[in-house]
């Protein structure tokens, strides 16, 4: 039995969770090939018009995945934190994927509401566990393999790692090495994880910053109890869970002090972000230190000449006002 995982949306948030999950169940894990022009385009051509592009793009993912795997696995994403829900789109994603893709092997796409309690994590597995074995025990064992291994990825990325290279870390078992930050700017980069890690849609921003000697914090670093903490500061909070975690983070950072300026990659077409990019902007704007603040929007047509110069300006901005130029 083989399920297929895309390898966008939720991927850089759960797939920790999943993989160990099914493996434990005795099933093979098939994750669609990293994102590229030939995905995107059958995503355009599958997907409505007025799809953000991470939608567009998961559409890429299944067709990609639709005739290697027996099962697809797209959960109904609801909530994650208990609190907050995600994109409208997250929740409608199997039936649009259903009605605009043809000849898709079976679904799960289970729901996952996390607003009914935190106990709702484990009945949601072992809903999908008992689809492929009676063995209850198998299934627990699997639960916890899968929550260990997600422990472990979460605190990878609170040590500042990304998503693909903490993959890394828990394939092959070894531990990061810690090197001490000696870079003169440091940026925070914001935005969703399918956006900011996903190389292709952000045409390799993060890298490209770290190549001219950047230090990129991103939402993903920032523990728990500090993105609960900002959030207290806003009178009303948004509706989504991941706009909130930027917003958080922007917050958190500007509090510590510890960027120089902040960069929001936000998706063409994203109604979330229509709210996410304007309360980032104002909390750089007035904040006393006034801190540089670039939008990057990402589209199908998005080339990295274009982004390189836009960030290389920004950069030298910030050189000049540190008086570094
Ligand atoms: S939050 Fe924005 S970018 Fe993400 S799926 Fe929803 S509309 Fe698309």
């Amino acid at each position: 039995m083989r399920v297929g995982i895309p390898r966008t949306l939720s991927f850089f948030t759960l797939y920790p969770l999943w993989k160990p999950f099914f493996e434990g169940l005795g099933v093979d894990v098939v994750v669609s090939p990293e994102s590229n022009k030939a995905l995107l385009d059958e995503g355009v051509k599958e997907t409505v018009n007025d799809a953000c592009v991470p939608i567009k793009l998961f559409h890429g993912h299944v067709a990609a995945l639709k005739n290697k795997v027996d099962i697809l696995f797209m959960p109904r994403l609801v909530s994650l934190d208990g609190k907050h829900t995600l994109c409208p789109k997250f929740l409608g994603l199997p039936d649009m994927v259903r009605c605009s893709i043809s000849g898709l092997p079976e679904i799960i796409d289970s729901r996952l509401d996390l607003k009914k309690g935190k106990m709702e994590l484990y009945r949601f597995l072992y809903r999908i566990g008992k689809r492929f074995t009676d063995n209850r025990i198998k299934i627990i064992r699997a639960i916890w393999r899968a929550k260990h291994n997600f422990s472990h990825y979460r605190k990878l990325l609170l040590q500042g790692l990304t998503p693909q290279e903490a993959f890394d870390c828990l394939d092959t078992g070894h531990e990061p090495q810690s090197g001490e930050d000696t870079a003169s700017i440091r940026l925070a980069v914001l935005g969703y994880p399918y956006s900011l890690y996903d190389n292709y849609i952000s045409v390799g921003l993060l890298e490209k910053l770290k190549s001219y000697g950047i230090s990129v914090v991103t939402p993903e670093m920032v523990p728990e109890r500090e993105l609960r903490r900002m959030s207290k500061n806003l009178p009303k909070n948004l509706f989504w869970y991941y706009s909130n975690r930027v917003v958080w983070s922007c917050m958190y950072f500007l509090q510590k002090q510890s960027v120089d300026g902040v960069v929001h990659v936000t998706a063409f077409g994203c109604g979330p972000d229509a709210m996410t990019n304007k309360l980032v902007e104002l909390e750089t704007k007035y904040n006393t230190r006034k801190i540089p603040f670039l939008t990057v929007t990402i589209d199908e047509h998005t080339g990295e000449a274009g982004v390189a110069t836009r960030v290389e300006a920004f950069v030298d901005l910030i050189r000049r006002k540190k008086g570094m130029m």
